[in-house]
């Protein structure tokens, strides 16, 4: 049995030291429960009160529950088939009725008598239409001699804790464990400083352990919850707030423009006037460049708020100074539009050493995958001796190949897609010290989200748009109005009319790759309403194997549209599977207003710049996020024409899907549609597959609804890390934070 002595328990003691080698490995082996601090931090779930009937109407089939009810009726008999004995034990919370089969254990009719309450633990099916619990455990509550000692005793209180159920360890078997472990608890180093948890009135560790796990009453519990969730987020805050410190720590290359250099020559030569937005963060990065520690900055912005023209500003202060900038953009799409976009802006600027280059210009190069061998050789010598100042990429930048002769800043674009290792890989490339660094992202992010996802990097947003930019219209577009549907077209034949452009974004491409056999329900139907009337393909009607219909597939539309409602219009296609020539090509042609219509996947969801585009037509528009609905509509409404854009659907009326839709339409505002992708979506999803595991730092803090407390452990931590970098005063603090380490934000933003 116990090896250890109560008063030597801690944290870190193994739970067969504790609990005796039966318990302590049921707990490893079916709960990945090691350390006393591994299962005192296994909170319950929930808590029933103490006499308080579970709803059973709220069972969800396929559920792991533990229901508290009462025994209505009880029936044995001898099963005709097969020889045995089954015994059913009907339960109600007063109203609805659950059965309970015990197969071959008769001698549990003498005690499980109606009347009896209890608690009872299994899987919710559904046999022959009623609910049941199959193979349930349970324990019967009372002080009568059937109750169970121990269990009457780990549920002393009002309140009984439910932990998180499995089919393998009953609740009252963990709260069991729990009161064992508590009893022998010593005094605990505390992660919170002692003068801290005074000052925010927090409980003790020990004694939010003993109020989260046997609370006597709901201010327990409520004291308890609130002293955990300060502590997830102020562990995690200690270390995105050392990680900062840490960069600060780093040597790097001041760069400062000159005063009549390649900068003040651009501002110059800009067709607008910055907004005060765009001035403000300017001067910010440039102070940020000035300092001989690595800047770490995240841009986020309001779509179309012109983050382009701050990083472009950035990269030429630092090629002023006679270093280099790469920026990184996550598709081949976007490099190659960055790469024309800026020398486009920088015009003669951008063509040192060529006839009427400007003297003190630069070079911009380009490095992508697709490149032929020959280019990239051209391409790489440049950037290595020095002769390109900017360089746009997409991954292929990574490479080891690739060296600088002196980078100064990386400027990371709708970053989505890159990881960790990929930033690291990069920001290796500077020669002396690490370069300064800039990172952009697509759509405003929440607040919280900023906080944690991105707690090490210093945050500057750009809320305005430029002036002048005229309102983007949303309008849901059901296809259940087939009038709707054709108006659609019409609208996109009036604005090119007008010598306006349209996009066409479709969820799937549709060819060989990834096409179904099966020609799904309701789709068609869609297809044949763009088709017109009565030419349907003859194949049988069926669902793809998700249940839910495939989408319409962008090559398919195309055909339809430019033989059909679109005729007479150019129409082209534009999705990933292209040779990045053609991918070029098409978007060249579309920039300069050689294409009317253009159909494509989300490739142009990220950064293209047309303003020219004025209407967007979003098919299955239910398949996309909401950020990633405001990022396709800020594609148009970039220029000085308003922007319409449809999102056509077959979502019902008053489904969630459809709410999404209307929220999506009723505001161009992206940080309010930003928390509301978050509210939607799992704590998990938002801080990626490290942290919503069993072991996730974060069980009780959410950084959905919490963002009071983040900021608060946000203040307190950057305090506490200024005076003690190294946490050499608070060693259990210490302790816990080395223990984090894992990267949320690339799991975050593969989300999003
Ligand atoms: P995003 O922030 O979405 O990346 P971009 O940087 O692509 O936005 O800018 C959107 C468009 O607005 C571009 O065509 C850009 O040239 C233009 N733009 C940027 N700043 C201004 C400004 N101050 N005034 C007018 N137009 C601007
Ligand atoms: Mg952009």
């Amino acid at each position: 049995m116990a090896q250890v002595r109560p008063q030597d328990v801690t944290v870190s003691t193994r739970l067969t030291d504790v609990l005796g080698r039966r318990l302590g490995s049921l707990l490893i082996e079916k709960l990945n429960l090691a350390t006393v601090g591994d299962l005192l931090r296994h909170y319950p779930r929930r808590y029933v009160q103490r006499g308080e009937l579970t709803n059973l109407d709220e069972l969800v089939p396929g559920e792991d529950v533990t229901v508290m009810a009462e025994i209505a009726g009880v029936t044995g008999r001898r099963m005709r088939r097969r020889s045995g004995h089954i015994l059913e034990v009907v339960v109600t919370d007063g109203r609805g009725r659950l059965s309970l089969t015990f197969f071959n254990q008769p001698w549990r009719e003498r005690y499980l008598q109606v009347g009896r309450r209890g608690l009872f633990a299994g899987r919710v099916d559904t046999y022959r239409g009623k609910r049941q619990l199959a193979h349930p455990d349970f324990v019967l509550l009372g002080d009568d001699a059937d109750a169970d000692d121990e269990v009457v005793e780990a549920f002393a209180g009002e309140l009984m804790a439910i932990y998180p159920a499995t089919a393998q360890v009953a609740t009252w078997t963990i709260a069991r464990c729990v009161r064992r472990v508590l009893d022998g608890l010593g005094e605990l180093p505390d992660p919170l400083p002692e003068e801290l948890r005074r000052r925010r009135g927090l409980l003790s560790l020990r004694d939010a352990f003993v109020a989260v796990h046997r609370p006597r009453t709901w201010d327990d519990v409520r004291a308890a919850r609130e002293r955990f969730r300060f502590e997830e987020a102020f562990v995690l805050q200690v270390e995105l707030a050392r990680r900062r410190s840490a960069t600060r720590a780093l040597p790097a290359k001041p760069r400062v423009a000159r005063p009549d250099g390649l900068l003040a020559a651009f501002d110059r030569q800009l067709p607008f006037e910055l907004t005060d937005g765009q001035r403000a963060v300017g001067e910010t990065i440039a102070a940020d460049l000035a300092r001989d520690h690595p800047m770490q900055r995240l841009l986020q912005g309001e779509v179309g708020s012109g983050k382009t023209i701050c990083a472009l500003r950035a990269m030429l202060t630092v090629v002023d100074a006679g270093g280099q900038a790469a920026l990184l953009a996550p598709t081949e799409v976007l490099a190659q539009q960055h790469h024309r976009s800026i020398t486009a802006l920088l015009g003669p600027l951008a063509e040192r050493g060529m006839l009427g280059g400007a003297e003190h210009g630069t070079r911009v190069a380009l490095l992508t995958g697709g490149q032929s061998t020959a280019a990239r050789r051209k391409t790489l010598l440049d950037i290595a001796s020095g002769e390109a100042g900017i360089v746009v990429g997409t991954h292929a930048l990574l490479e080891e190949k690739v060296t600088f002769a002196d980078l100064g800043l990386v400027v990371i674009d709708e970053q989505h897609r890159f990881g960790v290792e990929q930033r690291a890989a990069l920001v290796a490339k500077g020669r002396e010290a690490p370069p300064h660094v800039l990172v952009m992202t697509a759509t405003p992010i929440p607040r919280t989200v900023a906080m944690t996802v991105f707690g090490d990097l210093e945050v500057s947003s750009l809320t305005e748009l430029p002036k002048g930019r005229a309102p983007i219209r949303t309008v849901v577009v059901p296809v259940s109005k087939p009038a709707w549907l054709a108006r659609v077209w019409e609208r996109v034949r009036e604005e090119v009319a007008q010598g306006r452009q349209a996009y066409v974004v479709c969820p799937r491409i549709g060819d060989d790759e990834d096409d179904g056999t099966e020609q799904p329900q309701g789709r068609a139907s869609v297809l044949e309403l763009l088709r017109g009337a009565g030419s349907t393909n003859g194949q049988p009607a069926g669902r793809a194997s998700s249940g839910r219909p495939e989408p319409v597939s962008l090559l398919e539309l195309a055909t339809i549209l430019s033989e059909g409602p679109l005729a007479g219009l150019t129409v082209e296609v534009l999705h990933g599977r292209q040779p990045p020539e053609t991918k070029d090509a098409v978007m060249r042609r579309f920039a300069a207003g050689e294409i009317d219509v253009l159909v494509a996947t989300t490739v142009i969801e990220v950064g293209v710049d047309v303003p020219n585009a004025s209407v967007m037509v979003i098919m299955d528009a239910d398949w996309f996020g909401v950020s990633q609905l405001h990022q396709l509509r800020g594609r148009i409404g970039r220029g000085k024409h308003p922007g319409l854009c449809l999102l056509v659907t077959d979502a019902a009326d008053g489904s969630p899907a459809r709410a999404r839709l209307d929220a999506v339409a009723s505001t161009t505002d992206g940080f309010e549609l930003s928390r509301l992708d978050l509210e939607q979506r799992r704590e998990g999803d938002v801080l990626g597959a490290a942290q919503s595991g069993r072991r996730s730092s974060l069980r009780m803090l959410s950084v959905i609804r919490d963002e009071r407390v983040i900021a608060d452990a946000r203040a307190e931590a950057a305090a506490l890390v200024a005076e003690d970098p190294e946490l050499v005063r608070h060693p259990a603090l210490r302790q816990v934070v080395d223990a984090l380490g894992s990267d949320a934000r690339a799991d975050y933003l593969e989300k999003t």
